[in-house]
């Protein structure tokens, strides 16, 4: 057998896109899922081949994590594209949707091309490309979605900044559609959602600052669902917060309408009032909102209403976030995180099985990006792989991967880690 084969051997293979769960020993070949057997460990052509042992452990599908903040170009001081992505790694994260909001934009098919080479040569992890849906992010004019697609994008977005320009959202998500992109949108309305920091509830009242109502994020949630409707385009809403947005997001699903969702691990299990103090580890965009809220986004994610947890990994170095709260930057970091949070807190809880949990984190993203080799474990996919010890207890605690370490979940004890992640066949981490 060849050098560029591996063996997991013992595991429990968990792959919701085959709706299989079942002992299973793992071939990988020149970094593609050769065969799946049980008992093909012990085959005495396979006696020389490099293998992990997963007894124990299950054997999903390489997690994707389909909204990530690399900051690379221009924000190297809070996250490069190698320390982003062996904090993926870490994480059992095989892939990664590169957000374009860093300085400058990827609103151009040069700047598309330049940062999958960098990644390409740097990245622990596959790096997908979001391109800018507006050139420079400013929401005026639209940015080339055929050329952007053509240099790798698999999505377009402005995330980071709302499209308040409906006419020009209009268009973009026509031309994203023809062009075979999806459109993430960062719903949120400026106008109403400005100078805030916090959710507009209790606890921005007692803490007296400006806050953000929900309105913000559901008159956009709305707008979009309309667009969608009269384009037939698709829409992917990111970063989901409250009730209301769940409740169009239903009703527009069982109409038809090709819209889609994600919900991140501190919208799942964070609330308002979980922010000790005025800490910015917990201040984010959309904010922390209320238990109601928060009860709506885990039974959408549930019943599917939700498509995917994506982290909105978004890491700042210390000098950004030791600030007063209002001039502290938004945002958490996730990728290290969010497999343990969702094991801990969702899958041993009760609130979502361990075969959805996997389709949320991989099946979903693999699905909604049109990566039509990822997200599975079937013959000839990419042999992109997370091996899960669901029994190994650990504690949010720096040293991080990434070079960040604003995250409002430290401290916390977890059970359930990645033991190895497998990117393209090659052992991009292994504990
Ligand atoms: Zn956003």
């Amino acid at each position: 057998m060849p050098a560029n084969s591996l063996l997991i051997a013992g595991g429990t293979v968990i792959d919701p896109e085959q709706r299989l769960e079942a002992a299973r020993d793992v071939l990988i070949k020149d970094g593609r899922i050769e065969d799946m057997a049980a008992g093909l460990a012990k085959k005495e052509r396979l006696s020389g081949v490099a293998r992990i042992e997963a007894a124990g452990c299950w054997v999903t599908p390489g997690l994707i994590d389909m909204h990530v903040h690399l900051r690379e170009p221009g924000g190297e001081a809070d996250e490069t594209i190698a320390s982003g992505t062996r904090a993926a790694a870490r994480g059992g994260v095989a892939s990664v949707l590169a957000m374009p909001n860093t300085e400058p934009p990827i609103d151009s098919p040069a700047l598309a091309r330049l940062l999958a080479a960098k990644a390409r040569e740097a990245g622990a992890v596959n790096v997908l490309v979001a391109g800018a849906l507006t050139l420079g992010q400013k929401g005026e004019r639209l940015t080339e979605a055929a050329r952007l697609k053509e240099a790798g994008a698999v999505a377009l977005s402005d995330d980071g900044r709302p499209v308040m320009d409906s006419g020009l959202m209009r268009r973009a998500m026509e031309y994203a559609r023809d062009a075979g992109l999806l459109v993430i949108d960062h719903c949120e309305d400026a106008s109403l959602s400005q100078g805030g920091c916090l959710h507009e509830g209790a606890a921005a009242t007692a803490k007296g600052l400006r806050a953000i109502p929900w309105a913000s994020e559901t008159v956009m949630v709305l707008r979009d669902i309309a667009l969608c409707e009269l384009t037939q385009a698709p829409i992917h809403l990111a970063h989901l917060s409250c009730a209301q947005s769940v409740a169009a997001l239903r009703s527009a699903k069982k109409r038809g309408l090709p819209v889609s969702a994600e919900a991140t691990p501190h919208h799942l299990l964070l609330c308002e009032d979980d922010m000790p103090g005025y800490d910015a580890d917990f201040k984010m965009n959309p904010p922390l909102r209320g238990k109601a809220d928060r009860q709506a986004l885990l039974e959408a994610l549930a019943d599917g209403t939700i498509d995917a947890i994506a982290t909105d990994h978004a890491p700042h170095r210390p000098q950004r976030k030791e600030l007063p709260l209002e001039l502290a930057a938004f945002g958490v970091i996730g990728l290290e995180t969010a497999l343990g949070l969702a094991l801990t807190r969702l899958a041993a809880k009760g609130a979502l099985s361990r075969r959805k949990l996997i389709e949320r984190m991989s099946c979903a993203p693999a699905r909604l990006l049109g990566l039509k080799s990822k997200g599975s474990l079937r013959r000839g996919a990419d042999a992109d792989v997370t091996v899960i010890d669901p029994a190994a207890s650990w504690t949010v605690k720096p040293p991080f991967e990434s070079l960040s370490r604003n995250t409002p979940f430290a401290g916390l004890r977890l059970k359930g880690r990645a033991r190895a992640t497998i990117v393209g066949g090659r052992v991009a981490y292994a504990l």
